[in-house]
C-alpha cells in the first residue's frame, strides 16, 4: 500500500482541504472532462427509444412518480422539486468527487508516497453501485434454473481417502472458508470475486476485514440514516426511487398511483401501464410494482429457503448478499412465468429491473383484489374457491413441479369470482430438501381455511397432501405423516449425496417427483 492517509487523520473541516474546496464548485464552469453526467445517469436503453415521445409528454406526469409515498395530486411540484434536487444532488457529488480525483492525481504524480482525499469524498465507495452489479431488463423467457442438476457437497468433515485426507482444518480449506465468509459483510462492502480466483485468506487476514467490514458499515448506516431521514417515504431509497421513475421516463408505466402494501421483505405499488418498447409484449393497463427491499436483515430468515434449492446453490456461494435479494425478485419472475404457463390465475410479469418486479395488477381502478381471507364469500363460492385451490396446488406441483410454501387465505385473492395465486419468491421445486415440509404447512392452511369456512368437503390436510403430491403417506395422525415427509427428504437428500443426483424417479427434467420407489 503506498498511500499515506493524510486525509484520514485530520477532521474534514481541522485543515485548509484541497486548494479548491474553498471555491464554489458550481462557480468555475468546467466543461473538459466530467466522468459521469446527468445524462449518462438516465441513459437507459428504453430510455433512448422512446426518448422522441417523450419530449411530447407532460413534465407532471413524469412528475407524479417522483413523490415520496407516490400519491398523485397536490404537492406535485414540490415533489419533483425533491427529486430534481436529489439527482442534482447525485450528480453533484460524483462531478466533486472526479474533480477530487483529479486533484489528488495531480498532487501525488509520481511520487512513492500519495495522499489520500478519500474522507473527502461525498459519495461513500459502499453507496455507488459497481456496474457488475448491473443488471439491465430482463428477458422473462428463459428460466436459467430449469435444466441444472443437484451438485454433491460432502457431508462428513473431510474429503479424500487413506493420508491424502483433508480435514475442514486444513490450512487450504480454512482459506477458502474465510474468502467465502466474507459474503456475510455488509451488502454495500464490496469483496470482490475472491471465490472466482481461489483466494484463500488466512484468519489473520480475515479477522482484520472483517473488523473493517464492521466500521464501514457502521459509517455507512450513519450516512445512510441521514439521507433516509430527508425522504418522506422511508420504504423506497433514492435509487429504486431512480429506477422507478426511470421506468415512467421510458413510458414504460404511465403513473405510479401509490402504495398498496407495505411489508417486511417488500413494498407493492400500483401503477397504470405505458407503452411498451416492442411491438410482441403488451403492458396492462394497471400494474403492480413489488420492490424487494434491499436491506439485508429482514431476508437473513429466508435463507433456508434459497440455500438448499439446488438451483441456486452454485450461485448463492458465489454471491453477495445484495445480489441475493435480487435473486428473490428473479424467482418469483420464474416461478409466476411457469405458473403463467401452466394456466394458473397469477399476475403476468412485465419486467424485472434489479430488485424490482413489474407485473399486471389483480384488481381494478386502482383497488386491489381482496384477499381470501378479508372477502366474505357465500356457501356456494366458497366452495367453488375450494375445488379452484385444489386444482391449482396440483397443478403447481405437476405441472410447475413447484410448492408454493407460503400459501394461506393471505397469498389468495378473490377477483373476477376466481381465486388468484401471488407472491411467489419463495416457491421451491418439491425435491428442495425442505419441499415436503412446506408443502404439508400449505396443506395445513388451506384445509383449516376451507374447513372454518365451512366446506364441508374440504380434504384435510394430510388428504389434501396427498392429493396434490401423489404421494400415498398412510399415517393417520400428524406426528408420523410428518415423520414420515421427513424420511422421504432424508431418503432423497442421501440420494443427491451419494450418487451426485436425484432419484431417478425424479430426475426427468421438469417432471415432479414421485416418491413411491
Ligand atoms: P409480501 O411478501 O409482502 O407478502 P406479496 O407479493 O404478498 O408480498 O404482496 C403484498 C400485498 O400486495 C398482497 O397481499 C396484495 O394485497 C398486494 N399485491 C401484490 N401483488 C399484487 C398484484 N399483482 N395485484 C394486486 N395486488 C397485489
Ligand atoms: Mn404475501
Amino acid at each position: 500500500m503506498d498511500s499515506v492517509g493524510v486525509a484520514a487523520a485530520a477532521p474534514p473541516d481541522a485543515g485548509p482541504g484541497p486548494a479548491w474546496q474553498s471555491k464554489c464548485p458550481w462557480g468555475a464552469p468546467n466543461t473538459t472532462s466530467i466522468s459521469c453526467s446527468l445524462a449518462d445517469v438516465m441513459s437507459e436503453q428504453l430510455a433512448k427509444e422512446l426518448q422522441l415521445e417523450e419530449e411530447n409528454a407532460a413534465f407532471p406526469e413524469v412528475v407524479a412518480v417522483a413523490e415520496g409515498p407516490f400519491i398523485t395530486g397536490e404537492n406535485i411540484d414540490t415533489s419533483s422539486d425533491l427529486m430534481l434536487a436529489q439527482m442534482l444532488q447525485m450528480e453533484f457529488d460524483r462531478e466533486y468527487d472526479a474533480q477530487l480525483r483529479r486533484e489528488e492525481k495531480k498532487i501525488n504524480g509520481d511520487s512513492k508516497v500519495s495522499i489520500s482525499f478519500e474522507n473527502y469524498r461525498k459519495v461513500h465507495p459502499y453507496d455507488s453501485d459497481s456496474s457488475e452489479d448491473e443488471v439491465d431488463w430482463q428477458d422473462t423467457r428463459h428460466d436459467p434454473y430449469r435444466a441444472d442438476k443437484p451438485t454433491t457437497t460432502p457431508r462428513r468433515g473431510f474429503i479424500g481417502k487413506g493420508k491424502d485426507i483433508t480435514t475442514k482444518h486444513d490450512e487450504v480449506v480454512c482459506g477458502r472458508k474465510n474468502t467465502a465468509r466474507m459474503e456475510n459483510f455488509a451488502p454495500e462492502f464490496q469483496v470482490g470475486d475472491g471465490i472466482g480466483m481461489d483466494l484463500k485468506l488466512s484468519n489473520q487476514v480475515f479477522n482484520a476485514l472483517k473488523q473493517h467490514a464492521y466500521s464501514e458499515e457502521r459509517r455507512s448506516a450513519r450516512l445512510h440514516e441521514k439521507k433516509e431521514h430527508s425522504t418522506a417515504e422511508k420504504a423506497v431509497d433514492p435509487k429504486t426511487r431512480l429506477l422507478l421513475y426511470k421506468m415512467v421516463n421510458a413510458g414504460m408505466l404511465e403513473t405510479i398511483t401509490g402504495c398498496i402494501s407495505t411489508g417486511k421483505e417488500s413494498v407493492v405499488f400500483h401503477a397504470y401501464g405505458g407503452k411498451s418498447a416492442t411491438e410482441d409484449k403488451v403492458i396492462p393497463p394497471e400494474c403492480a410494482i413489488k420492490v424487494f427491499k434491499t436491506t439485508l436483515n429482514e431476508f437473513k430468515n429466508r435463507d433456508k429457503y434459497i440455500k438448499d434449492d439446488y438451483r441456486f446453490k452454485d450461485r448463492f456461494s458465489k454471491l453477495n448478499p445484495r445480489k441475493i435479494i435480487r435473486m428473490w425478485a428473479e424467482k418469483e419472475m420464474h416461478n409466476l412465468t411457469r405458473m403463467q404457463n401452466a394456466g394458473i390465475p397469477c399476475p403476468q410479469v412485465v419486467i424485472l429491473k434489479k430488485h424490482v418486479l413489474v407485473m399486471s395488477f389483480i384488481g381494478k381502478d386502482q383497488i386491489p383484489a381482496p384477499k381470501l381471507k378479508d372477502v366474505t364469500l357465500s356457501s356456494e363460492d366458497m366452495k367453488k374457491a375450494y375445488y379452484q385451490t385444489l386444482n391449482m396446488m396440483q397443478q403447481l406441483y405437476k405441472e410447475c413441479n413447484l410448492v408454493h410454501a407460503d400459501l394461506s387465505e393471505y397469498n389468495m385473492l378473490w377477483h373476477d369470482g376466481t381465486v388468484w395465486l401471488i407472491d411467489v419468491s419463495q416457491s421451491v421445486e418439491p425435491t428442495h430438501p425442505h419441499g415436503l415440509e412446506f408443502l404439508f404447512r400449505d396443506c395445513r392452511n388451506v384445509a383449516q381455511f376451507f374447513q372454518k369456512g365451512g366446506v364441508a368437503e374440504a380434504l384435510n390436510e394430510r388428504e389434501l397432501f396427498n392429493a396434490v403430491s401423489g404421494l400415498n403417506i398412510t399415517a393417520d395422525n400428524e406426528v408420523d405423516f410428518q415423520a414420515e415427509i421427513e424420511a422421504l427428504e432424508k431418503m432423497n437428500e442421501d440420494h443427491v449425496q451419494n450418487h451426485g443426483k436425484k432419484l431417478s424417479a425424479f430426475s426427468s427434467d421438469g417432471d415432479p417427483p414421485i416418491y413411491d420407489e
